[in-house]
């Protein structure tokens, strides 16, 4: 991609920002079937820098998405991932924590989803999550029954300062550690959304993905641009930045996510294991038992096949003999 595109796609660390500073409906002069093509090809190549980053056993790759109801988050990661060989990949959907999950930190349910060495996690939705959600209704904070947290008043700036806080330590530590962090955030906007939530209710094949939830949520749209915004002020790190992907026109959507990963992926130089040159030797010997040169036969002469006697010895020369024409 483009230096200066991704430069318009990323929520500079440090900097404040507001979601409305992005465009909904960029799509950086490229025309649809432009970025569908090159979604195909990035899709391709994915595959082969998947491959390499397992046998490279190096690092380890996770990509977030987060965006409001019907940005299509769904759709995204199965066109960009479709390529994608099912065993290098997880998908993991975060929705409201279980009894179990309350009973540990916010972050307890994550660690146990991250992806292993060589391999590419999604979270569809995240830990994000907590600093969204519950920040547009902080009664939700109250669930996880934190010392000194015991009414919604206590849930102040303070308190959202640390979660931040956690949450860059949180994603620092993993870097460190091996873990590229892509961050996804599909901006689509207030009137797109509508659009979206209608088609879903005219159509019947669409019925079952409408939520009356969906609706409640929107109500809350500009709480939750607040706390968005607020998310890419505080969470956008150099390690780990937010991209901010215009999401009104799902084939740039899918085209700018997918272009992003591959370039990330190809920074990261993978390569396949570089062989010792006794690995090197072993593969020569290998290749000479499985596959023996004519040279190789042995130089005295087998002995001669003993003639068949029996009626059973008989038929089993001859269908010997006919295995041999057939071949
Ligand atoms: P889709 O609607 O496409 O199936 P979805 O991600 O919207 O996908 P839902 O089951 O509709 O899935 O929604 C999951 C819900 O879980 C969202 O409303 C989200 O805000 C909520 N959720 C996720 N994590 C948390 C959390 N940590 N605390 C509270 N609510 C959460
Ligand atoms: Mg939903």
């Amino acid at each position: 991609m483009k230096k200066d595109v991704l430069k318009k796609l990323t929520a500079k660390p440090g900097d404040k920002h507001k979601v409305s500073d992005f465009r909904t409906d960029y799509t950086a002069g490229l025309k649809k079937d432009e970025a569908e093509k090159l979604l195909e090809e990035n899709t391709e190549k994915l595959a082969k820098l998947q491959d390499k980053l397992y046998a490279h056993d190096r690092y380890s790759i996770l990509v977030i998405f987060q965006a409001m109801d019907a940005a299509g988050k769904d759709g995204t990661v199965k066109h960009v991932m479709s390529g994608v060989n099912p065993q290098g990949c997880q998908v993991y959907s975060f929705k409201v924590p279980s009894a179990e999950d309350l009973d540990h930190d916010y972050l307890w349910r994550i660690y146990k989803c991250l992806p292993e060495r060589g391999r590419i996690g999604i979270f569809n939705r995240s830990h994000y999550e907590d600093v969204l959600v519950a920040k547009v209704h902080p009664a939700i904070v109250l669930n996880g029954k934190l010392p000194k947290i015991n009414k919604v008043e206590d849930v102040d700036d303070k308190f959202w300062k640390k979660r931040y806080r956690q949450i860059n330590d949180f994603e620092r530590h993993l870097t460190e550690n091996g873990t590229i962090i892509l961050k996804f955030f599909l901006n689509v906007s207030h009137d797109e959304q509508e659009k979206r939530f209608l088609a879903r209710l005219e159509d019947e094949s669409k019925n079952w993905k409408f939520s009356a939830s969906d609706l409640k949520e929107r109500a809350f749209w500009d709480d939750y641009m607040k706390a968005y915004s607020d998310m890419l002020t505080n969470t956008s790190t150099d390690e780990a930045p937010w991209y901010v992907i215009p999401a009104d026109n799902k084939w740039f959507m899918r085209y700018a996510v997918g272009q992003i990963i591959c370039d990330r992926m190809e920074e990261l130089k993978l390569h396949y294991p570089i062989l010792t040159d006794a690995a090197k030797q072993e593969i020569e010997n290998a290749k000479k038992v499985l596959a023996p040169q004519e040279e190789k036969k042995p130089a005295t002469p087998l002995p001669r096949a003993k003639k068949a006697t029996t009626i059973k010895d008989k038929q089993e020369e001859k269908t010997a003999k006919k295995g041999k024409k057939t071949k």
